[in-house]
């Protein structure tokens, strides 16, 4: 029989795997304290009896990534892990710091089914979603790895987030339990293409995270090209769940734009943005595309990012240009893995 993943197991779930076991369920807060401190083994969780820790690793396994690649940007700082998953799968996170603390991007599935235009994350398709624990396990191995303390995280690695929601769900539990890394959800960001169905179930959960909707274009026609997921959830269904997410949660939306050189930076797509979004409590985040091996796309010029801003800032919609941090180590969704795939250095399913 496999072995559980015991740290995707809530400290209430312990309780009652350890009362099976037929041992005290006190010891569910000690187990839950050392998994979420990024121990490799057993054997190091010293308060616990040698027959006890016999049983849980009779029973249970605990994961531990492998650094199978950690990029430094030489102008930031920002560091990129490829981590390596306990069936070789790869998944990718990005390290970085700033003024009010360190933050780090995490991948939620390996590969993705979203297929977007421009994004080298779903180039293989999805080879699985990630477990709870190995979500948790790129923040904790990284925090370790680096020997800092990171506060902010932002879900906007490889994958869909909601399309694996429970597992989602689960992590945003575990990461807000005390005696784990017990970061709240004001810290947390959640990325998605606009899965409204999931949107909408999200919103009646009423977390704290900051709702980022990857928008990318203004008009149902050039969305859809860009993006597949439009066809089933066009712009009408995608603004009506964004509203009711605000609606619900008191959260204010924050749309993605990359700007695509002649493809979604014209002065019409800025005013049908501005039409769109008008009335709403939301920021827009620019940011310049990166430039992909597998797609002819190239990012906007700065100027052209300047006045598209300006179109709508001048109409009363909050925006900003967002900073590029490591842009010499591929910092963007999806690169390195589909680096090492093409090299056949790591193994999809
Ligand atoms: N699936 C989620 C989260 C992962 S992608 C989503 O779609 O939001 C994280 C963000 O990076 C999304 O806004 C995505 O559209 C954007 N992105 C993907 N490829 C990009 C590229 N080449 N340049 C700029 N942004 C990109």
């Amino acid at each position: 029989m496999e072995k559980a993943d015991i740290k995707s197991y809530s400290k209430a779930e312990l309780g009652v795997f350890l009362k099976a076991l037929g041992e005290k369920e006190f010891h569910a807060s000690q187990i839950f304290r050392w998994l979420h401190s990024g121990v490799s083994s057993f054997e190091e969780m010293s308060d616990l009896s040698l027959s006890l820790r016999g049983k849980l690793n009779e029973k249970t396994r605990i994961t531990c990534p492998v650094i199978l690649r950690k990029q430094r940007s030489g102008k930031d700082g920002t560091v990129k892990y490829l981590w390596e998953l306990s069936d070789k799968n790869s998944v990718e996170s990005v390290l970085m710091s700033y003024q009010h603390g360190n933050s780090i991007c995490i991948s939620t599935q390996a590969g993705c089914r979203m297929g977007c235009a421009f994004c080298a994350s779903c180039k293989n398709g999805l080879a699985r979603s990630l477990e709870p624990s190995e979500m948790l396990d790129q923040v904790i191995f990284a925090q370790k790895d680096e020997n800092v303390k990171i506060s902010n995280i932002v879900m906007m690695g490889i994958g869909e987030p909601l399309d694996n929601m429970s597992n989602v769900i689960k992590f945003l539990d575990l990461i807000n339990t005390e005696g784990g890394l017990f970061i709240g959800h004001r810290h947390i960001s959640l990325s998605t293409c606009g899965l409204c169905d999931e949107i909408d179930i999200l919103a009646e959960k009423r977390l704290q995270l900051t709702l980022s909707v990857s928008l990318h274009a203004p008009f149902n026609e050039l969305r859809s090209k860009l993006m597949p997921v439009n066809r089933k959830y066009p712009l009408e269904l995608l603004m009506r769940s964004c509203k009711k997410y605000f609606e619900k949660t008191g959260r204010r939306i924050s749309y993605e734009y990359a700007m695509i050189r002649g493809v979604n930076d014209t002065k019409a797509c800025a005013e049908k943005l501005t039409k769109l979004l008008k009335g709403q409590n939301c920021h827009v985040n620019l940011i310049l595309l990166n430039r992909i091996k597998e797609s002819e796309f190239l990012p906007s010029s700065r100027e052209t990012v300047s006045q598209f801003m300006s179109i709508l800032t001048d109409n009363g919609i909050k925006a900003t240009i967002r900073r590029r941090l490591g842009p010499d180590i591929d910092a963007s969704c999806g690169q390195l893995r589909r680096q090492a795939i093409a090299s056949s250095e790591v193994q999809t399913i």
